[in-house]
This record gives structure tokens, sequence and C-alpha cells, in this order.
């Protein structure tokens, strides 16, 4: 069993497919085990995605997920960190196979949907920035 962290990026909160992308996960075999929805300021946005700080995009990746409001979730299943990886499609939706989050629901590398953790070790980092205090209940 593995836990990995999802977000559902402004741009899908906006356009009302959360729901659609939850079902996604539950029809998959991936257990919602926490959940919230936030509006991230900037400054935690920094933290989240400090890895991303020299890259060329990052300005433009906090401007956007500090846009509007996000849900985050803790999915929890077998090989949760590529099922859901899988699932959510390539980072770039032109480039995501059909059926996938991103071909269905993105518009581009930007407002691409969803933020899935990348590895084990990155999604135990995430589910405790966003549940740090909660943890133990999970
Ligand atoms: P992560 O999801 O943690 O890999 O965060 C990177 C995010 O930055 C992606 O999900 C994209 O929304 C965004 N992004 C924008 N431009 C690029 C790019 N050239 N390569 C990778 N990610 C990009």
């Amino acid at each position: 069993m593995e836990r990995t962290l999802s977000i559902i990026k402004p741009d899908a909160v906006e356009k009302g497919h959360i729901g659609d992308i939850l079902k996604i996960f539950e029809t998959n075999n991936l257990k919602i085990v926490a959940m919230k929805m936030v509006h991230l300021s900037t400054q935690e946005a920094e933290q989240f995605y400090a890895i991303h700080k020299e890259r060329p995009f990052f300005r433009d990746l906090i401007d956007f997920i500090t846009s509007g409001r996000v849900v985050v979730s803790v999915l929890e299943g077998e090989n949760a960190v590529a099922k859901n990886r899988e699932l959510m499609g390539a980072t770039n939706p032109q480039e995501a196979a059909p059926g996938t989050i991103r071909a269905e629901f993105a518009d581009s590398i930007d407002a691409n949907a969803v933020h899935g953790s990348d590895s084990l070790e990155n999604a135990k980092i995430e589910v405790e920035f966003f549940f740090n205090n909660q943890l133990a209940a999970l």
C-alpha cells in the first residue's frame, strides 16, 4: 500500500471537474483518505514547489497554482504513486494519452488540471506539507 498526494488545480476546480476527477481515482482503486479545499498563498506555493525554483516556468507555475482554489487529497492504494501518474497522463496535455485526466480536462502545460507526487519519497514530503498535524489520524 502506498499513499500519494493529488492536487486538483484551479482550472479544473473552476470548470467544475472536481467530481469527475475524484470519480476517476475512486473507480481505479485509489481511495481518498484525506481531503481539503484551499487557496494557496504565494509563500505556501513557493514552498511546495521549491524543487522547481530555478526552472524558467517557476513564476508562471506559482501564479497559476495561486490563482484560485485547489482540492488537495491523499490517495491510498497499491502502487498509488505510479497509478495516479498513469491516470493523470503526460504533463503537457497535448502529449497526454487519450482517456487520461489531462487529455480530458487540461488546457495547457500550466493549466493542466492536476498535480501528483512523482515518487514515494516526494509523496511523503507533500502529504506532510498539507496534512502535517493530522498524519497520525490518517
Ligand atoms: P510538478 O507537477 O510537480 O512536476 O510541477 C511542475 C508543473 O509545472 C507542471 O505540472 C506544469 O503545470 C508546470 N509546468 C509549466 N511549464 C513546464 C515545463 N516546461 N515542464 C514541466 N512542467 C511545467
